[in-house]
């Protein structure tokens, strides 16, 4: 049975820019279970059978670009999901070289995958970086088991360090531990020690995100109904402190609000996005940018795998951003890393002053001691980043009047 395609503006690929796309994302759906707290589009783990079939349509999705006036030459490379290291080893092996036979991948130097760390086996490393996997990603989220519980996360603390050692062990030397914090139940003094055990396994960079409660899922709801308790924010705000600090002892200062990196070791996929480079995305739910244009993919696999089978690419949403928008969405990216807006890019990228632009909030939040502005950059001040969010939304509502 064909599933009804939703009713959207279609993707105008002859009005896009010619200059190549230099960001490949791909989104693989399926996971052991289903964690509460997560809204990433993920679905329950299927038979061998249906990942392989899922990696023919992958691979049948890829040639439709290939075959299009977009050029596709990256210089980054994410697998995320869901899980891909779910897929199996023959399947991931035959997406690798079927990307590679695909589309030139000469100037890409990073390429990152996400692996479970409860599942983690040397060969599938090995397979990795044989098949040109530079860099590897572990969602390690807590080292503490009561922690791991509530997330809903079905890994062993020692699975982590298990994890990384196989990474090493295959020839990886970037490789990321991601954590969360403010997880319900959690102490300052069990955080610490998550953090702690993370930076002793000695990765060159380290992500730490809060935890949030998205709308609709099932977290939020027990948080809504009260089965559960979100942590004190006070307390929150001083594990992000802390965290900042403790990192930056330890040569891993942070580079964006959540990620800490030895010096060289940021990861260059991520700060794509965050300069509003152009990427394309693979998989259903993917998200695309291509110079001012943006989409996603089909989020409902049964809807992607309908488009792929029609051969046609399983695009929706897509939206056109206007000037305004793409300044407004710079900012808010830009002031999340720690450099900043970079004043004299914004000016030539935009041939507009963003120190004009964005004088309200910038004497708004400077007078609060929230920020700092030069004529080089502007740039959240460690005070400043405990309140991000609302201050980048400020900066993108400015760029819209
Ligand atoms: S493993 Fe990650 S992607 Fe999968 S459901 Fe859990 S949080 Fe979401």
């Amino acid at each position: 049975m064909h599933l009804p395609l939703a009713g959207k503006a279609p993707l105008d690929l002859q009005g896009l820019s010619r200059e190549p796309v230099t960001g490949l994302y791909v989104h693989v759906p399926f996971c052991f279970h289903k964690c509460h707290y997560c809204d990433f589009y993920s679905i329950p783990s299927q038979t061998d059978e249906r990942m392989r079939a899922f990696v023919d349509r992958l691979l049948a999705e890829a040639a439709l670009w290939r075959a299009s006036a977009v050029e596709l030459r990256p210089r980054t490379i994410f697998f995320g999901g869901g899980t891909p290291s779910l897929l199996p080893l023959d399947a991931m092996r035959r997406l690798l070289e079927g990307l590679q036979s695909l589309f030139d991948l000469a100037q890409v130097d990073e390429w990152t995958i996400e692996v479970n760390p409860a599942t983690a086996e040397r060969d599938y490393c090995c397979m990795l970086r044989e098949c040109g996997a530079t860099r590897l990603s572990f969602g390690a989220q807590s080292f503490d088991r009561a922690e791991l519980k509530m997330l809903e996360r079905h890994h062993n603390p020692d699975d982590v360090a298990r994890s990384v050692a196989l990474a090493r062990a295959a020839g990886f030397e970037r490789i990321n531990v991601d954590l969360i914090f403010g997880i319900p139940g959690q102490t300052m003094r069990s955080w610490l020690h998550s953090l702690e055990t993370a930076i002793s396994l000695g990765t060159p960079h380290i992500s730490c995100y809060a935890l949030t409660y998205e709308p609709n899922t099932p977290m939020a709801v027990k948080k809504r109904v009260g089965t559960i308790v979100a942590i004190d924010e006070a307390v929150e705000l001083q594990m992000l402190q802390e965290t900042r600090r403790r990192l930056a002892v330890k040569g891993m200062a942070p580079y964006e609000v959540s990620n800490f990196a030895r010096p060289g070791e940021a990861c260059r996929h991520n700060l794509l996005y965050w300069d509003g480079g152009s990427y394309l995305g693979f998989g259903p739910s993917a998200a695309s940018h291509v110079h001012g244009v943006r989409w996603k993919n089909r989020g409902h696999i049964g809807e992607w795998e309908r488009a792929i089978d029609d051969s046609t690419l399983p695009a929706a949403e897509v939206e056109q951003l206007t000037q305004p928008q793409r300044m407004g969405e710079h900012a808010m990216l830009r002031l999340r890393l720690t450099d900043g807006i970079d004043v004299a890019d914004f000016a030539a990228r935009w041939n507009d002053d963003p120190i004009t632009r964005f004088a309200d909030p910038i004497t708004r939040y400077g007078r609060q001691g929230l920020l700092v502005a030069s004529e080089k950059s502007i740039r959240l001040t460690e005070a400043g980043v405990a309140v991000a969010d609302a201050i980048a939304a400020e900066f993108l509502t400015t760029a819209g009047r």
